[in-house]
């Protein structure tokens, strides 16, 4: 019998991959060595069947890395640069993090979840494998394999920056029970992303990437328990105050705070994991509260990620703040009470209102300007002077003023009547009267609608066009008739100099030869099958030419390649030609 070090001498193991999780290795060794079942596999590298088998935080490193004589790296090392701890442990404090690494380098992770704050968060607490597809395509190209990334597996990660498009979940599940409990990502198991996420907005796009990029970039740039919540608070603060989001009596304005993160977090929604997020002013009231109360250790890092991205817009700001703060202060106080803690604070009441009443009666100022020389807010000062028997009167208040101000700058930038009342909770007839009653701000915000639409629908046409510009157009226009239909309708001089310019064929692909008619004659009596079965159950709506990619997957692939595969091509053009009247009126152009 070999001893556990010597067990894999003679068969040397796959190496790691660029940011591989230990999962996605394991799953790698299994598919190699051919393992008919996943306890084979188990049993061989953990000396036990259920040993290692969660995809996020395994356990069982520790007989891991004795049976591969710490060829992989030590169970330490594995435990905090190949699974999930890399993104926690940034969070942790180092006690924590040290009985973390312990927990995976034993037998149980039981307790490790609850330890981590994953299940007192308001966010999910298991983890869905997920992975880029064209990653997937540009690994096998690289590596040989289709693996999982570590850094997409961070929760609030869902897209994917070097490829500029959204991240999708893995159906399968590693839970032991499962039967494919060591898998690679391959296109067959990962879930289809609901449109809103397929085809993102163009604020949806920006806010996803942005929190992808911090998130990443936060665990990389920093070591195991750098990141302290008092001190993370303590940062956030000083933004805030930056901001003037903080009355002079240091309390935070929540109400004009709640209407920006409202603005931030409602883009990324969608995304299921963030679906706690608010989707309203009075939501978003009630949650910032909570959000940016001082922390104690075990808040899940995601809620901070989100604050950090929010405030920051990336954590090299975030970080420079960060490290500059002075140390060993005194644990932060919970002022969140915001604008009503001051009230509460009677000994400030008794100090002041002698200078209250002096300023207020005597001298007759406002309560603003009485605000201002006490260092207190105005709200304060009004409780205080009903206190003295003081008649204030009632002026509009200042939060209102500060969201009538936000309001205005959103629908500076477009943004939609219907959600811009849903935004700042209030009707679409008083978002129509503000419009109409700043002076170019209708104007403004019509451009600016007709400028965004203009520029998704070009932006869309010229994706078809770099994807599938050789296809003709009654092709291209079928790929995405909307786009089609408002740059006829609105855009039309631009469309018609960004046509596809007839007979321009493809560039030869590679140098082996390949062969073209075989192909043809194949695909395209597989879309002939496709489009009759369509037909049967389409009743009298026409084909749609996803529809036939649909029933077809490798169609798709094969568009911009169409000009070599002349049978095919008509095929597709006779099926999407049963149309009906009225897109025949859109055909002007054709
Ligand atoms: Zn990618």
């Amino acid at each position: 019998m070999n001893s556990p070090g010597q067990l894999f001498e003679s068969s040397p193991l796959l190496n790691w991959l660029p940011d591989e999780t230990f999962f996605s290795w394991v799953s790698r060794n299994h598919r190699l060595w051919g393992h008919d079942a996943d306890w084979r596999t188990s049993q061989l590298l953990f000396g036990s069947r259920q040993a290692g088998i969660h995809h996020d935080l395994p356990n069982g490193l520790g007989i891991f890395s004795e049976r591969t004589a710490n060829q992989l790296g030590t169970a330490e090392a594995i435990a905090r640069e190949r699974t999930l701890l890399r993104y926690y442990g940034r969070f942790l404090s180092p006690g924590d993090e040290q009985e973390a690494v312990l927990a995976l380098s034993g037998n149980s992770v039981a307790h490790l979840k609850f330890r981590l704050g994953l299940l007192t968060s308001r966010f999910r607490a298991h983890h869905p494998l997920k992975a880029c597809t064209a990653c997937m395509a540009m690994d096998v190209q690289e590596h040989g394999w289709a693996y999982w990334h570590l850094q997409h597996q961070y929760p609030g990660v869902w897209w994917c920056n070097t490829h500029g498009i959204p991240l999708r979940e893995s159906l399968l599940k590693s839970t032991g029970v499962d039967r494919f409990l060591w898998h690679l990502p391959c296109l067959d198991s990962l879930r289809e992303l609901p449109s809103e996420i397929s085809h993102p907005t163009e604020a949806m796009l920006t806010s996803l990437s942005s929190l992808a990029k911090t998130a990443i970039e936060l665990v990389a740039g920093t070591r195991p328990c750098e990141l302290e919540p008092d001190y993370l608070y303590r940062a956030y603060r000083a933004e805030l105050t930056q901001r003037g989001w903080v009355t002079e009596g240091g309390s935070l304005r929540l109400s004009i705070i709640a209407a920006n993160f409202l603005e931030y977090a409602r883009q990324t929604r969608l995304i299921p994991e963030l679906g706690a997020f608010p989707a309203t002013i009075q939501e978003s009231m009630a949650q910032i509260g909570r959000l940016l109360r001082p922390m104690r250790s075990g808040a899940h890092p995601l809620r901070h990620i989100l604050i950090i991205d929010w405030l920051f817009g990336d954590a090299d700001s975030l970080l420079r703040l960060y490290r500059a703060l002075p140390r060993d202060l005194a644990p932060a106080a919970d002022d969140t009470k915001s604008e009503n803690a001051c009230m509460n604070e009677g000994d400030k009441f008794a100090e002041l209102s002698v200078k209250l009443i002096q300023l207020m009666k005597t001298e007759g100022k406002s309560a603003r300007a009485t605000a201002q020389q006490l260092g207190v807010d105005t709200a304060t000062v009004m409780v205080w002077a009903a206190k003295c028997g003081i008649k204030v009167s009632r002026r509009p208040k200042i939060l209102k003023e500060e969201i009538r101000a936000l309001l205005i700058a959103s629908l500076r930038g477009g943004m939609d009547k219907a959600e811009a009342a849903k935004t700042y909770g209030i009707s679409i007839v008083t978002v129509t009267q503000v419009l109409r009653s700043e002076i170019g701000l209708h104007e403004a915000w019509k451009q600016c609608r007709q400028g965004h639409e203009r520029e998704k629908a070009r932006k869309g046409w010229r994706v078809l066009m770099a994807e599938h510009g050789n296809i003709g157009i009654k092709l291209l226009r079928s790929l995405n008739p909307a786009v089609y239909a408002w740059l006829y309708r609105n855009d039309r001089p631009w469309l018609q100099q960004n046509l596809p310019i007839r007979g321009v064929s493809n560039p030869s692909v590679g140098g082996a030869r390949i062969d073209w008619d075989q192909r043809d004659i194949a695909l395209s009596g597989a879309v002939e099958a496709a489009a009759l079965a369509i037909s049967s159950t389409n009743g009298r709506s026409a084909i749609q030419l996803w529809q036939l990619y649909q029933q077809v997957p490798e169609l798709k692939a094969k568009l911009s390649v169409l000009d070599r595969l002349p049978l095919t091509q008509r095929v597709i053009e006779r099926a999407l030609n049963r149309r009906s009247a009225k897109s025949q009126a859109d055909d002007l152009l054709t």
